[in-house]
């Protein structure tokens, strides 16, 4: 983290060696003066893309574009993004073309929060010409300028004042929050992966209960897909998004798959949610040795905390997957002894679903010590239920 300051104060020196200004902006000025842990540290500067790329040696294009530029030095990765003011916006989204201009002033002008426009040079100075330090320490989420219009030019701003807010446990100022409430349908112009982004770090933020009553009050909910009913997540805390996810799907009932879908989510995130419910409804249905293979140690801590969440009347229980294994008779099914050409050959019946169905029943059996894993006990109970 220490690391990420370094790198960009590096970064700054060398630009303005060159002859160029350069500071760093956005979440990173934010949290300092919050004395928050900062994630990326980006820097802006008067430079030009292809003036930052001759000032250092090794540079990769990461959104030439938008004017982003990933310088690397020993100290690590920075994100250089020339100072720019956004082009025309059409459709109340992120504009496609972007102007780059030469004074500070105008790139902090285009942002969208008095917390976020702030910058800080490399003697720690900080610029500061719309009171993003006063909001700040009064914990207030402001837009920059005239709060319907920045919410008209990109819609998603509204989602993110309502993300910062629970992020932070800020308060979203009165005109601002009653500019999004004369906006909120424009949200539907927002790509979903922009919404999706945003509700990653809402979840893990210091008050989803919060950040989603804020949704409700804003109007926000009647355009985003699912139910976002604030009471639920009076308790919900995680460092993980997928847990917000998983917990999301919980409360949308049978049809989650199809809400999560909309949301773009990743096949591995699906699976991960996926088997989160299915630990959930084991634990609902009274918890079996079986289960104890089935899910992983996040998973079932998982479980168990929906279950705390929704205060499920079941017995749960209350020790690790691995320790609950270490008490199992065997840990992988592939210990069995017996396999299904063992069935075959005993019965001297033909192949069919009973087969499986046998393995799985002789399994829950032996999990449930009503049987030893031992070949000529297992060859007896199967004569008596299955041959
Ligand atoms: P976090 O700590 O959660 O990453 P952040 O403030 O760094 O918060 P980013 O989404 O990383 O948020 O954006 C970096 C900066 O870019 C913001 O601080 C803000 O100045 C600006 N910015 C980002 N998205 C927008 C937007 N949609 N409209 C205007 N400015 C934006
Ligand atoms: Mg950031």
């Amino acid at each position: 983290n220490n690391n990420e300051w370094q790198a960009a104060f590096f970064v700054i020196e060398q630009l303005e060696q060159a002859g160029f200004e350069a500071v760093i902006v956005g979440g990173a000025v934010r949290d300092a003066l919050l004395n928050r842990p900062a994630h990326d540290v980006d820097v802006a500067t008067n430079a030009l893309p292809e003036e930052v790329k001759s000032v250092f040696s090794r540079t990769v294009d990461i959104g030439i574009q938008h004017g982003t530029v990933l310088v690397i030095v020993p100290a690590g990765p920075v994100e250089v993004t020339t100072y720019r003011t956004d082009g025309e916006y059409t459709d109340h989204r992120r504009p496609e073309k972007v102007q780059f201009v030469r004074s500070l002033q105008e790139d902090l002008q285009r942002r969208d929060f008095t917390m976020n426009a702030i910058a800080m040079r490399r003697d720690g100075s900080i610029v500061d010409y719309y009171g993003g330090r006063q909001d700040i320490e009064k914990h207030i989420i402001r837009a920059v300028g005239d709060a319907p219009n920045r919410f008209a030019e990109d819609a998603l701003r509204m989602l993110r004042a309502i993300r910062f807010s629970a992020q932070l446990d800020f308060t979203i100022e009165a005109n601002t929050l009653t500019a999004i409430q004369q906006k909120a349908a424009d949200l539907a112009f927002i790509a979903k992966e922009r919404i999706k982004a945003e509700l990653d770090k809402l979840w893990v933020g210091q008050t989803v209960f919060g950040g989603l009553q804020k949704l409700e009050e804003s109007g926000l909910t009647a355009y985003l897909i699912g139910d976002f009913h604030a009471a639920h997540w009076l308790e919900f805390h995680t460092q993980d998004k997928r847990l917000g996810w998983a917990y999301f799907a919980l409360l949308q009932g049978t049809d989650w798959r199809g809400v999560l879908l909309d949301y773009r989510l990743s096949n591995k995130e699906m699976a991960f949610v996926k088997s989160v419910l299915s630990a959930y409804d084991a634990l609902k249905g009274g918890w079996t040795n079986t289960h104890y293979f089935m899910y992983t140690e996040q998973e079932l801590e998982a479980a168990r905390y929906f279950a705390q969440l929704t205060q499920l009347d079941a017995p749960i229980p209350r020790l690790s997957v691995r320790e609950l294994q270490a008490m199992l008779p065997i840990k992988q099914k592939q210990e069995l002894v017996v396999n299904g050409a063992d069935l075959l050959k005993w019965s001297g019946k033909k192949g069919g679903p009973w087969v499986k169905e046998a393995l799985e029943d002789m399994l829950t059996a032996i999990l449930h010590h009503e049987l030893q894993n031992d070949r000529q006990q297992i060859r007896n109970w199967l004569e008596r239920h299955y041959f």
